[in-house]
């Protein structure tokens, strides 16, 4: 008998860890897994961010508690990077606050704005995480579909009348986990337009804003005119710093809803540790150069694997942003027998499209946060298993 809460009994099984359970199961075997389903960066945090947190971690005054929200000096920063990188104006005291990461920002701004049965309008497919969050808020997930036709961006006048009214938010997030897609302020413009019509409030994940190609600048949805009366943003320091297990992020923008978030937020946690918050905006007060080369390397490493994947006869589209390749799974098998196969037959793992959604199905996801000679490895061994003739 689970002890767990209704929710918590009834959430659905996690399609990444039943992958992890096979992954530690042929390992034990002595295969030499390649992980291409990861959704974190392999690089090191840059030194000087490290050197910000040793020094801060000494000073005595950084091992108290943080205020709630943050301290006023990374608040600054993002206020800062905002200004310099988007020209959008933000005030530190009501439109900004520290996250322990955004996933936690997301998700407790889920609980904090939703009540039981309200519906919440997310991308299918989508980071899995969100309708992890509506369902523990009691929430509804409501999808609507990111069609690859259509760019992957939201084809709003087909959401239905109904759905509409069922919901209180909706949920963005580009550059695209999974899909890699990318958009310009105009489609932006189409949703803020669209959230004020139907009074929803829009939020926007924006964990890879600087995690982009050549010329190619995601802008923010706060440069939408207006964004700011039914929008927020969440950033997120864990990709483009390489920070994942510094537990660090932020929100933007609307206040009310920025309110909710605190007040939920100063009933659970305390902010994030002082010299956390200080090293972060170290970064982000920084002239972008590691963001950059780290970008660089992504980008070596995409071009590698599309050319890879044209050779293997899959199709992709190259993406301006993320970390990850969107292809098609070849030869008519599913999602999770391409996945399948490819663990089994080739010790390689990416990820199957359905595990973001059932408009997933079709596709598979390539991390490309493995170093080029374990990528290349894995191409080798793909292109060994594509060769036998059953794909
Ligand atoms: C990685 C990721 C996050 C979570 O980032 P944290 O700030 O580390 O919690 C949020 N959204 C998407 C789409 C992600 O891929």
């Amino acid at each position: 008998m689970s002890k767990g809460s209704k929710q918590v009994s009834s959430l659905p099984a996690y399609l990444f860890s039943i992958f992890h359970k096979k992954k530690v199961a042929l390992e034990a075997q002595g295969v030499d897994v390649i992980d291409l389903g990861i959704g974190a960066p392999d690089l090191p945090t840059p030194s000087f961010i490290i050197d910000r947190l040793a020094k801060e971690a000494r000073d005595p005054e950084n091992h108290r508690y943080s205020p709630y929200g943050g301290c006023r000096e990374f608040k600054l920063a993002v206020v800062d990077f905002y200004q310099k990188h988007y020209r959008v104006e933000l005030d530190a005291d009501s439109e900004v606050l520290a996250l322990i990461g955004s996933k936690e920002g997301i998700a407790h701004l889920i609980s904090a704005v939703i009540d039981p049965g309200d519906g919440v309008l997310t991308p299918d497919p989508g980071y899995p995480v969100y309708q992890s969050a509506i369902h523990l808020a009691h929430g509804t997930g409501v999808k609507f579909p990111l069609d690859e036709a259509n760019g992957y961006t939201p084809r709003l006048e087909k959401i239905s009348e109904r759905d509409i009214r069922r919901s209180k938010l909706m949920l963005l997030n580009y550059p695209n986990n999974p899909t890699g897609a990318t958009v310009d302020l105009d489609t932006f413009e189409k949703a803020v337009l669209f959230s004020k019509t139907h009074h929803l409030s829009l939020v926007h994940d924006a964990a890879y804003d600087l995690v982009t190609f050549r010329d190619y600048q995601a802008p923010s949805l706060l440069q939408v005119q207006g964004a700011k009366d039914v929008a927020v943003e969440f950033g997120s320091l864990s990709k483009s710093f390489n920070m994942t297990g510094w537990r660090i992020g932020y929100v933007v923008g609307n206040r009310d809803l920025i309110k909710a978030l605190s007040i939920v937020k100063s009933n659970m946690d305390t902010s994030q540790f002082l010299p956390i918050q200080k090293a972060a905006a170290t970064a982000l007060n920084s002239d972008f150069v590691a963001v950059k080369e780290n970008n660089r390397v992504y980008e070596d490493r995409l071009d590698m694997m599309m050319k890879a994947l044209q050779e293997m006869n899959i199709e992709a589209d190259k993406p301006r942003g993320t970390f990850f390749i969107w292809a098609k799974v070849p030869g008519g098998h599913t999602s999770q027998a391409f996945a399948e196969k490819m663990l089994s037959e080739a010790g390689v793992i990416i990820t199957p499209g359905n595990a973001f959604g059932s408009k997933g199905e079709g596709y598979f996801r390539i991390s490309l946060s493995v170093p080029k000679e374990r990528l290349h490895e894995a191409v080798s061994r793909m292109k060994k298993v594509m060769k036998g003739g059953t794909m």
